[in-house]
């Protein structure tokens, strides 16, 4: 007779290896079901690529998509040269919501928005186990870091609460980080940011609610000390989870701390 924990995991196991087998090969399109060799064929994919006409310009340090043209009644002004920016890519503007509270992740980069078709990649990522779409993202992320050329950095998931890791089966996090590392040659660790205690589902909250929810909800090990830091996520909305992931490391050592998320929820209009 099978055990209570097997019992209560085989679903979770079965989810799992359906999103997978399902997608273990792609050969369409996972957005406009074209014939392609990736999840995300090379026509849609022009979605990631930040030098395209159409592209948004984005905080340096949040990577929250910036109207335009940015002016300083929008309360973005140009950063000086003491930016400590390093990648090339990120431009030097920051938004209004990072002057007025400064967050304690140094910078952020992102693939795209958090937006229709990209986020139901995500969301099936995340609650339906389609881990092949954390190669997808994680190899971008790869790339993306590899032009950062910041051959001492370290990449740190963001980690999930025990519960909930155990809920789902996987931290997501943790998938890209590890697709990241070996595509970008960086290494990574799971084992330098812990969640100290379980904090109530974000989603509903509002951007105080979330910073109070998540005060003193991370600790990092010594490992960060003196280490400049990747500190990868699937998503940023508010930042309020990096800030306090990022709070914990600078606590801990960490000399600098990047923020790399496969997608960044634009401003509500
Ligand atoms: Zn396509
Ligand atoms: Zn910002």
């Amino acid at each position: 007779m099978a055990s209570p924990f097997l019992h209560a995991i085989l679903p979770t196991l079965a989810k799992l290896a359906g999103g997978w087998l399902r997608m273990a090969l792609p050969d369409h399109c996972a957005l406009c079901h074209r014939r392609a060799a990736r999840q995300i064929c090379a026509d849609c994919a022009h979605v990631f690529d930040a030098n395209r006409p159409d592209a948004p310009l984005r905080c340096r340090q949040c990577a929250v998509a910036l109207p335009w043209p940015p002016t300083l009644a929008d309360g973005i002004v140009p950063q000086g040269a003491d930016g400590a920016t390093i990648c090339r890519t990120i431009p030097p503007l920051t938004c209004g919501q990072c002057l007025r509270l400064r967050p304690a992740f140094d910078t952020t980069l992102t693939l795209a928005d958090y937006v229709a078709p990209l986020d139901t990649l995500m969301i099936r990522l995340k609650y339906h186990g389609a881990l092949p779409f954390a190669r997808e993202f994680g190899e971008r992320l790869g790339d993306a870091l590899s032009e950062c050329r910041d051959d001492a950095a370290l990449l740190v998931p963001v980690p999930l609460a025990p519960s909930r890791l155990a809920t789902r089966g996987f931290n997501q996090a943790w998938e890209l980080a590890r697709v990241a590392s070996r595509r970008a040659h960086l290494p990574a660790s799971a084992h330098v940011l812990h969640r100290e205690r379980a904090t109530t589902a974000q989603r509903r909250l509002s951007r105080d609610e979330r910073r109070r929810n998540l005060r003193g909800a991370f600790v990092a090990s010594d490992r960060a000390r003196g280490r400049r830091i990747v500190l990868i996520d699937d998503v940023m909305t508010t930042g309020a989870t990096c800030d306090a992931a990022a709070s914990a490391l600078k606590r801990a050592g960490a000399t600098h701390v990047l923020v790399a998320v496969a997608l960044r929820t634009p401003p509500t209009p």
